[in-house]
């Protein structure tokens, strides 16, 4: 047993120290202060990660140092540094770097996110970066050589991440040539308007937009695309596909086919019900259908799983998570952003907000699971202001 883990309480373990754990531990602590409930969160860094700003540093606008034991500081959550490595949900443990420390639990709360998954396509482990993870190191640096030398930089893929990342660096080194490669038009999910208006600032700021085709493969100097076309590429950035930590499903928790934990109305683990899943690790369904991994609807599973294993620590019932979209916020470098804003299940709706209002509200955005981690350490912060998504009046089917 870990040695913050003495003590008599209802111990709570949260796995992950993103930005649904992080809001998980911070809510739970003020939601039980008086109860005597033990909750440590364990995250391998003690650095708190903005993954919403991470296109920015590539682009090589350093960001704000935030330290994990900063934030839960006066909470009484515990900090375990550390990387769990194996899960005995039987026994209720978790083991850490490799046998290094176990934690037992009562209750566990599974937050260990997502990462770009860079299996998919030949080369992408070995020649291509990512914006998260250890595939990130030196893309920023890389980058500016690249500009320094007129060189290009391909941005794989056609998500909001994508655009977000070549419009950035587009912006802060217009000695590059970003070539942004998607096989269908980037942004397609967004509507016609605000679609058009996010091309016009990517043409602006001087992005080349190659479509119609994917890549097959990263080479060490070109991507090669699927119709056999060639893109020179002196560096490039991989931004599409996740795939989450394999930990649930080599410990037996019922997981969906891209391992993903299984869960209930209540975001508890439908073969491990002291197990409850929040943000990208968790497969939650609405009426209208699978939520997706983002911020905008990790940071309602977090806050709800918070005020769920409160209720159920006093004994009281939880009635089911529901959750709508709202927008899909994306920044076009530092001066520009487009918001299109959706209906519950994330198809557009007529408005969209662009320029320097898309700008401000973006910022808002982006900047408020810090300012949400300091409120919800003294109050109860209303859920629908809070966290950019919305209650809907269907339930989870
Ligand atoms: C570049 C980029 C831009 C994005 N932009 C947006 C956006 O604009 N809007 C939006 O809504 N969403 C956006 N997203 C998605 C959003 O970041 C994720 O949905 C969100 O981070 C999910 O939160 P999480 O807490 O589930 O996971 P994460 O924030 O990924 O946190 C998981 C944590 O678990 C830790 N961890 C992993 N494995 C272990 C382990 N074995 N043991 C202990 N800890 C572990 C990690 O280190 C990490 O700290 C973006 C993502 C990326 C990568």
């Amino acid at each position: 047993m870990n040695t913050t883990q003495r003590g008599t309480g209802h111990r709570v373990v949260i796995l992950g120290g993103g930005y649904t754990g992080m809001l998980t531990a911070i809510r739970l602590a003020h939601r039980t202060r008086r109860a005597g409930v033990q909750i440590t969160l364990v995250n391998p860094s003690p650095r708190f990660i903005e993954r919403l700003r991470l296109h920015q540093v590539a682009a090589g606008h350093p960001l704000t140092e935030h330290r994990i034991p900063d934030l839960l500081a006066g909470t009484g959550v515990a900090f375990v540094q550390g990387r769990a490595t194996a899960l005995d949900p039987e026994r209720r443990v978790v083991v850490l770097d490799e046998e290094a420390d176990r934690l037992e639990y009562d209750t566990l709360v599974y937050a260990l996110g997502s990462a770009t998954d860079v299996t998919r396509v030949p080369g992408a482990d070995l020649h291509a970066f990512t914006l998260d993870g250890p595939r990130s190191a030196g893309f920023t640096a890389r980058v500016r050589e690249v500009a320094a030398d007129r060189g290009t930089i391909a941005v794989c893929g056609g998500g909001l991440t994508a655009v977000e990342a070549a419009a950035e660096i587009a912006e802060a080194h217009p000695g590059a040539r970003v070539t942004l490669i998607s096989r269908g038009e980037p942004g397609a999910m967004m509507g016609a308007k605000a679609q058009a208006y996010m091309r016009n600032a990517l043409d602006r700021l001087g992005v080349t937009v190659r479509t119609g085709a994917g890549v097959a493969k990263v080479l060490p100097d070109a991507v090669e695309l699927d119709d056999g076309r060639t893109v020179a590429s002196d560096a490039c950035l991989w931004t599409t596909g996740v795939t989450v930590p394999e930990l649930a499903a080599q410990a037996g928790i019922a997981v969906d086919e891209h391992g993903l934990i299984q869960v209930d109305a209540t975001l508890r683990s439908v073969s491990h019900p002291d197990v409850h899943a929040v943000g990208d690790a968790a497969a939650a369904r609405m009426a209208w259908g699978p939520i997706h991994g983002t911020c905008q609807s990790g940071l309602p599973t977090a806050q709800y799983t918070a005020d769920a294993i409160a209720r159920l620590l006093r004994g009281r019932s939880v009635k089911p998570f529901r959750f709508g979209y709202v927008h899909q916020p994306v920044s076009l470098g530092r001066r520009d952003a487009v918001i299109q804003f959706t209906r519950a299940d994330d198809t557009p709706r007529r408005a969209y907000l662009k320029g320097r209002a898309a700008v401000l509200y973006k910022e808002t955005i982006s900047g408020s699971p810090l300012k949400l981690y300091r409120y919800s350490k003294r109050m109860n912060v209303s859920a629908t202001l809070s966290r950019g998504g919305r209650a809907t009046r269907t339930p989870a089917a």
